[in-house]
């Protein structure tokens, strides 16, 4: 994998352990020579991930829209910085630069990302492996919502399946590496019976 999206929180959290694992992936990254695709904040989760890629000589790039491009937030020494005009030409650019998407701790903006991401996937409009680093069980009650959806017949077994999980970045990258999209007859066809 050559590049990969990563969908993390504008903040860093209470405890200390989330800082740790944005730590941990920007060093892996590095080493792996996995390029970073993000949201080019450099504050919470975002900029400590940026810091270390950049820190260990690893690719970053940054695609923020022009609404939130503040000296505040934006990160300035990355790799490359693209502007974009709104939240949604962001996640179009995003989609054609990258092979993956993962998602660390974050809050409404990550989800929102991650679960675009899972929609286009589900569609078969994309077929992207998409991955949970799940710290410290930070995705757990998510991951226990899904299988509510899947239980009350609002989304299939092989659409949740899709949501690769681990709590180990290198884990995560395997699963990715092996990653094959389920078979989707119909691109309308998303319906659970
Ligand atoms: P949240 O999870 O609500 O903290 O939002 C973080 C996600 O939304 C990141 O993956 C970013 O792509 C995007 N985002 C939210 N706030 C900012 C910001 N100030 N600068 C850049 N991207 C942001």
């Amino acid at each position: 994998m050559q590049k990969i999206a990563v969908f993390c929180g504008a903040s860093i959290g209470f405890n200390n352990k989330y800082k740790d694992d944005a730590e941990r992936v920007g060093a892996y990254f590095a080493q792996q020579n996995i390029g970073l695709v993000y949201g080019g904040g450099k504050i919470g989760m975002m900029g400590t991930l940026a810091d270390e890629l950049l820190k260990h000589g690893g690719e970053v790039i940054g695609i923020i829209p022009h609404l939130l491009v503040h000296e505040e937030v934006v990160h300035s020494d990355l790799s490359q910085l693209i502007k974009t005009k709104t939240m949604s030409k962001r996640k179009v650019k995003i989609s054609k630069l990258v092979d993956g998407y993962i998602a660390l701790a974050g809050g409404f903006g990550t989800l929102d990302e991650i679960f675009e991401a899972l929609t286009l996937g589900q569609l078969g409009i994309e077929n992207k492996p998409i991955g949970l680093l799940n710290t410290a069980g930070f995705f757990d009650p998510l991951l226990a919502q899904l299988d509510v959806m899947v239980k009350e017949g609002f989304l299939k077994q092989v659409n949740k399946d899709m949501v690769l999980v681990s709590d180990t970045i290198d884990d995560l990258i395997n699963q990715m590496t092996n990653y094959k999209a389920p078979k989707i007859s119909k691109v309308v066809n998303t319906t659970v019976k």
